[in-house]
């Protein structure tokens, strides 16, 4: 599970422990351009010099294992996506001599397919085409040919290339969407993600799993071959097991990994990573598994998350996007996370929810607050907050989780983002002035407890026979999860251990925190609207958790009230007890439902409040917000790992470097998958 974007934005930087920046990190540059909807910052990781040279070196070779596959994550995305990549990166290349105007818009395109890692927007999951006509795409491919640019092959010569990809790349309508979970459509039809052959329907995959086909759910491509269907699973192979799709991806990684094993932090660690690459070469969920279970008792400072993690691409909920992230631990900032981790059981036993689905807690759950290194596919150049896995929901109560909160993540965010958007929307004087106090504190608090308490939490029925609930509620069990966890971070915002475990000095700071954080829940339930275009409804998990908290509360309690000032429409909360209530009696109910698998339930509750959106709303919040010219999204430039080489060509040491430029980090990584083995 991954938390996605912080509720608010603030510029105020409110450092636990109260770390003060130096000199040299306030003249940091921060933001580097703005491309369409999104802007793009450098992530700087702090403490990376400080750690020990074996930590750097295994470091660097799970930097380069991610980057072999990153790949992967572009191919899922969509079938065609990596030539297109490659089409328009090598125009990039050999432009001289391409009108400038059109070259400009072909940069627009490929950045935003580099942010992407492919062209749907990873906010609203439709398909952005290119700003300029075939034919003005056609003649400057022509003119990058002549420069030298490979654009055709011996098989297909160019025009046949681009007349073949012609619908993909230019028209909007021709699979519009990258994932599509309108009720009463066929998801898998109407969703182009790269999980399913084109010609497959949902009933089919609903039958064929009836049947207990379905052998690899995490890991493949379900492919229609001679009218029946199979998986093609994701696989390096091993000699004896046949290799699969992407091995030659996976064998890259493996090398890498190979590599790395010799610099782990002990044994626990290699064995993690032995236990990684057996499940690369194998593709056997039990062998995944087993290295789940190894990792999460990793506690080593450098830490990594590889392989086929987040499902939320797949209109099922199944399938694994390739994601890879390497970081280490910010030893300050995860004291605090610890501490709220500590009283894991203390929250659940205060739960809302019936006791029969409340969980004893024998392990402390693993917090940590970390700095990423480098993240690729699910996880960069767009990233996540906050991180939770594993996502199995029987390890999860076997052996606990691990939470992650990437504080340099969060500080770039922070420092790259102002306050014109709170000003505009909040309710009142007082809702500025709590957010430019509290607000950061209030969104670091609110993401430690969605992570480590809230997607921790809960217990599912024995009358799922130990299947996971997410098994019986295809479509619906992403966001229901992340609704659960959201809930269970406002539930909490006023409990008086809090201030036991460091995030507030006393009663009153912690009234101001709480009402921070439901303050920030409303807004973020409206303000979302501008990211979504002319959507009259949602898709990301996320941002359909957030409206259906945000409409249950307006719906189901008199806590908040909505007003117009000037023609413009303010909610204003007026009774945080009220909305404190209500919040305990959604969760509940989330809560039972996730238990019980209801998928009924779920439909109704996710239908009615998460998925349509009030179209006038999102009008006015739209052109509220295009005058503030704020971008919708964040693409990270990641830093760079190089290796430091004595005469003999040895590894001693690694340096860290901060490229500062989208377009130069993308076709480097490009190009290393390209060169690798
Ligand atoms: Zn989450």
């Amino acid at each position: 599970m991954k938390y996605l974007h912080l509720l608010s934005y603030t510029i105020l930087i409110f450092t636990i422990g109260c770390k003060k920046s130096t000199n040299m990190e306030e003249q940091r540059i921060y933001k580097l351009e703005r491309v369409g909807p999104a802007q793009v910052v450098q992530l700087y990781s702090d403490g990376f010099e400080q750690l020990t040279t074996k930590e750097k070196i295994f470091a660097y070779y799970l930097y380069l294992a991610g980057l072999a596959g990153r790949d992967i994550a572009i191919d899922q995305h969509h079938r065609n996506a990596l030539e297109v990549r490659e089409l328009f990166e090598q125009v990039y290349l050999y432009q001289s001599g391409i009108e400038k105007n059109i070259i400009d818009k072909i940069t627009k395109y490929l950045k935003l397919f580099w942010i992407n890692n492919g062209f749907y927007d990873n906010l609203t999951s439709k398909k952005f085409v290119p700003e300029i006509t075939f034919e003005d795409f056609k003649n400057a491919c022509t003119i990058a040919e002549k420069n030298g640019a490979k654009l055709g092959s011996s098989e297909e010569n160019l025009i046949t290339k681009l007349n073949r990809l012609k619908e993909v790349i230019f028209n909007p309508d021709f699979e519009p969407q990258m994932t599509n979970k309108t009720p009463n459509i066929d998801w898998i039809q109407e969703s182009a993600v790269n999980f399913y052959d084109r010609n497959i329907t949902y009933q089919e995959v609903e039958k064929w799993v009836k049947a207990g086909n379905e052998k690899n759910p995490l890991n493949s491509k379900i492919v229609k071959e001679n009218g029946r269907l199979l998986e093609k699973i994701w696989r390096a192979g091993d000699g004896k097991i046949p290799e699969g799709m992407y091995s030659n991806y996976l064998k890259n990684v493996i090398y890498y990994l190979e590599q790395a094993i010799p610099y782990a932090a002990n044994e626990h660690q290699a064995k993690t990573i032995s236990l990684l690459i057996n499940y690369f070469k194998t593709g056997n969920l039990e062998d995944f598994r087993k290295f789940n279970i190894n990792w999460v008792k990793d506690t080593a400072n450098v830490d990594f998350i590889l392989g086929f993690i987040e499902v939320y691409l797949d209109p099922r909920g199944q399938k694994g996007e390739w994601e890879s992230s390497v970081f280490f631990t910010n030893l300050e900032q995860t004291k605090l996370m610890n501490n709220l981790a500590k009283y894991a059981q203390y929250f659940e036993d205060r739960a809302p929810w019936q006791d029969i689905y409340k969980k004893k807690i024998d392990k402390t759950p693993i917090a940590n607050v970390i700095n990423v290194i480098a993240s690729t596919g699910g996880a960069g150049p767009i990233s996540p907050i906050g991180i939770n896995l594993p996502n199995e929901q029987f390890i999860r109560e076997q052996y606990g989780s691990k939470s992650v909160l990437l504080h340099n993540i969060v500080e770039a965010y922070e420092k790259s983002t102002g306050l014109e958007l709170v000003k505009e929307f909040a309710a009142d004087e007082y809702e500025i002035q709590l957010q430019e106090k509290y607000g950061s504190i209030a969104d670091n608090l609110h993401t430690a407890m969605h992570e480590v308490i809230g997607h921790g939490s809960g217990k599912a029925s024995e009358k799922l026979g130990g299947k996971d609930p997410s098994d019986f509620l295809p479509g619906y069990y992403n966001t229901l999860e992340e609704t659960r966890a959201d809930l269970v971070a406002l539930w909490y915002a006023f409990d008086d251990k809090i201030i036991d475990i460091g995030y507030a000095k006393d009663g009153e700071e912690l009234r101001h925190i709480g009402e921070t954080m439901y303050q920030q829940t409303i807004r973020a339930g409206f303000t979302q609207l501008r990211r979504i275009g002319n959507s009259d409804q949602l898709e990301e998990d996320h941002m359909k958790n957030r409206q259906l908290i945000f409409n249950y509360i307006l719906n189901n309690s008199n806590a908040v009230k909505s007003e117009k000032r000037n023609g413009k429409t303010f909610f204003k909360i007026i009774d945080y007890q009220q909305m404190r209530e209500t919040v305990g009696k959604l969760l509940s109910e989330v809560m039972r439902i996730k238990a019980e698998g209801d998928i009924e339930a779920a439909r109704k509750l996710i239908d009615t409040y998460g998925l349509k959106v009030d179209t006038k709303l999102r009008d006015e919040v739209q052109s509220r917000a295009n005058k503030l010219d704020l971008p919708l999204y964040t693409g990270f430039v990641m830093p760079e790992l190089e290796p430091v080489l004595d005469p003999e060509s040895k590894i001693v040491d690694v340096k860290i470097t901060y490229p500062m430029d989208l377009a130069k980090q993308m076709l480097k990584y490009s190009k290393f998958s390209r060169t690798v083995r």
